[in-house]
Order: structure tokens, then C-alpha cells, then sequence
């Protein structure tokens, strides 16, 4: 099969197509057949060397595709499901992957195993982060931080479904009119705005009790300044460079504030959990309370390409290879 390999870490050039084994399942895993690959940051995290992964290593945590052989002990699936992934292991981007069955869901009916690769990681982050940890109400002003973009798309549509009024940020005019387009009450250009005055002009003064910020180091002060007393600062995310180290007494200075770096992974450590969080996000889905954008589409040997597209901040929605 063709597979992508890092055997050094760095820039996309590090990304290798090479010819490896298809491989058998182990017990209790399934062989899944994939029919298409979802692209997430975190692959960049992984790629160049942000996240450590042990090299030489594949990428990717997210597919859809069929399953083609089960492994000893598996109840949960037959060959021919149709099933979807998103936390791993690494090595989603290749033709085939053996995963752990309690790892995958199956894909509902009506869902395409395209939509099921672009929105299950960014769906269930978008879930946990709503719904779990901080539980967003009817009527609350949130922030959201790259809202055009693959997570910030659903959390601005979900947080509207929910009843929340929402202020989301992302760069240049096109973008932002993708965002107002999805139900975002008011947009701020991160790039040309300053965040915290724009957040406190819409609010009167008074901040937002929730701020989603997956960009890290360029929106942290602007994401702090924005939070009411006992806001919670929710950092997710990296993809402008880590947010900087927090000082306790800063977060007591501006208004016994909140902080937390949450991962998904902690959010859908048991397949209970997993399955809870996967089934919230079809039933948005389904009801079109949420529509998943695939912005983009590469194939597999193109994956280069793909990471370049991600990184220049020149895609809007979700990405997906194509092996
Ligand atoms: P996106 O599609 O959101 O792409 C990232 C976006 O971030 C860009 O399009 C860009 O939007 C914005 N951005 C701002 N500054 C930069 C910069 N310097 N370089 C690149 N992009 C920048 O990616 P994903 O949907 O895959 O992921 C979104 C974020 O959520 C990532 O930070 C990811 O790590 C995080 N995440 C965290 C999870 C968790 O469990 N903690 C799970 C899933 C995702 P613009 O042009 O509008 O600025």
C-alpha cells in the first residue's frame, strides 16, 4: 500500500509517499480500508516535531473508509462496516490502517465517508468543548478564535444551535464572511482588530464568560483581555505557536479568571465516551443544525501540498487526502 512517512522531523518536506505493508490486525483491531483521510493541525504538530512522536513514524489520526478483516476478539464491527476514526494510532494517511475497534465508530446512515473524515476529530472537539468542558448556555456570548476554519466552523455553528451569541474572530474579509454566513453575530478581523477592545466594545464592557482560542501565542493577551470575572480561558490549540506560560497571579488580577488546555483525547478516553461524543455529533448532522465544509481535497501523494495549504493559513474548512 502506499503509505506517508516521516523518518526525520520538520517542514512538509519531510513527508515521504513510500510502499509498505498492508498491515493485519492485531487482536481485538480492525483492518480498515480507507476511502478518505482527514487532515488535522495536529498532523503538523506531529510532523515537525512540536508533539514528539517516536521516528520513524506515519501520520494522520483520522479516517473513513471499510472495513476489510477484523481482528481476534472483535464483536463491534464486521468486514464491510462502514467506519470512521479520529484519535489514532498514527498512520491515517495511507491506503490501509489497523486500529483498535473500540477506537472507531461506525458511520451512520446518510453520512458519506468524506463527511465522516472531515468531521469526526474536529466534530467531537467541537463537542466536548461546548458541551463538556465549559457547558455552554442559551444566551451566553462566547468567543471563538479561526472561526473559517475546519473546528472553528462546526463550534460557531453548534454554539448557535445551542443559543449562545457569538463573536468570531478570523483573518481577512472572505473568511469572515464564510463565518457570517454559518450564523456568527458579530466578526472581528484578528489580524487588523484589536481582539480585547472589540470584545469589550460588544459587550459593553463586560467580556464573555467562554473564550475558545486554538491559535495559541498571537491571541493569547487578546483572548485574556477578553474574559468577565470568572472567565474561563480555553487554549486548544497551537497553530500560531504555543500560548505562553500562565501566571497564577495574573489570572487573580483580571477577575479570578480560569484556565485550561484541554485535548480531545481526555474528552473521549472510553469508548462510552467516544460513542456519546460521535452520536452528539451526527445528531447535528443530521438535523443540519451543523454543515461540515470539505474546503479542500488532495490526494494522497499530494500531502505535501496539503500540509503547505494548512500551515499558510489558505484553507477555510476541512481537509481531506484522498489515497
Ligand atoms: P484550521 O482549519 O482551523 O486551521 C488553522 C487556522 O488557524 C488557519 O486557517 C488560520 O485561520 C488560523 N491561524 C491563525 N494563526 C495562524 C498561523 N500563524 N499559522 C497557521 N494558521 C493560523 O485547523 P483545524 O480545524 O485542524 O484545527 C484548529 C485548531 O484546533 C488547531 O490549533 C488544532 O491544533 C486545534 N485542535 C485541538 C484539539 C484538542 O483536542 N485540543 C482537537 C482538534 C483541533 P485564519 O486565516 O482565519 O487566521
Amino acid at each position: 500500500m502506499r503509505a506517508v512517512r516521516i523518518t526525520r522531523t520538520g517542514g512538509p518536506d519531510v513527508l515521504d509517499l513510500v510502499d509498505a505493508p498492508i498491515p493485519s490486525p492485531g487482536p481485538g483491531q480492525v483492518l480498515v480500508r480507507h476511502a478518505a483521510i482527514g487532515v488535522n493541525f495536529i498532523d503538523t504538530y506531529h510532523r515537525s516535531g512540536l508533539y514528539p512522536v517516536k521516528l520513524p513514524s506515519g501520520l494522520g489520526m483520522e479516517a473513513a473508509g471499510t472495513v476489510e478483516a477484523i481482528g481476534e476478539g472483535v464483536d463491534r464491527f464486521a468486514p464491510g462496516d462502514q467506519v470512521v476514526y479520529a484519535s489514532g494510532p498514527i498512520g491515517a494517511y495511507a491506503e490501509y490502517n489497523a486500529v483498535p475497534a473500540d477506537r472507531a465508530v461506525k458511520i451512520p446512515p446518510g453520512v458519506t465517508p468524506d463527511l465522516a473524515a472531515a468531521a469526526l476529530l474536529k466534530g467531537m472537539t467541537a463537542e466536548f468543548l461546548l458541551r463538556r468542558c465549559y457547558p455552554l448556555q442559551p444566551g451566553e456570548t462566547v468567543l471563538v478564535h479561526a472561526a473559517a476554519g475546519g473546528v472553528g466552523q462546526i463550534l460557531v455553528q453548534w454554539a448557535k444551535a445551542i443559543g449562545a451569541v457569538v463573536i468570531a474572530t478570523a483573518g481577512g474579509a472572505d473568511k469572515l464572511a464564510r463565518v457570517k454566513a454559518l450564523g456568527a453575530d458579530h466578526l472581528i478581523d484578528y489580524r487588523e482588530q484589536d481582539v480585547a477592545a472589540e470584545v469589550r466594545r460588544i459587550t459593553s464592557g463586560a467580556g464573555v464568560p467562554v473564550a475558545y482560542d486554538s491559535v495559541g501565542a498571537a491571541t493569547f493577551e487578546g483572548t485574556l483581555g477578553s474574559l468577565t470575572r470568572r472567565g474561563l480561558f480555553v487554549s486548544f490549540g497551537n497553530a500560531s505557536g504555543p500560548a505562553p506560560p500562565v501566571e497564577p497571579g495574573r489570572l487573580s488580577r483580571m477577575g479570578s479568571l480560569y484556565f485550561t488546555r484541554p485535548t480531545l483525547f481526555d474528552y473521549v478516553a472510553t469508548t462510552a465516551e467516544l460513542d456519546a461524543s460521535a452520536a452528539a455529533l451526527f445528531e447535528v448532522i443530521a438535523s443540519d443544525a451543523v454543515r461540515v465544509e470539505i474546503g479542500q481535497t488532495f490526494p494522497l501523494g499530494e500531502v505535501r501540498r496539503a500540509h503547505e495549504a494548512l500551515e499558510s493559513r489558505a484553507t477555510v474548512g476541512a481537509s481531506l487526502l484522498i489515497p
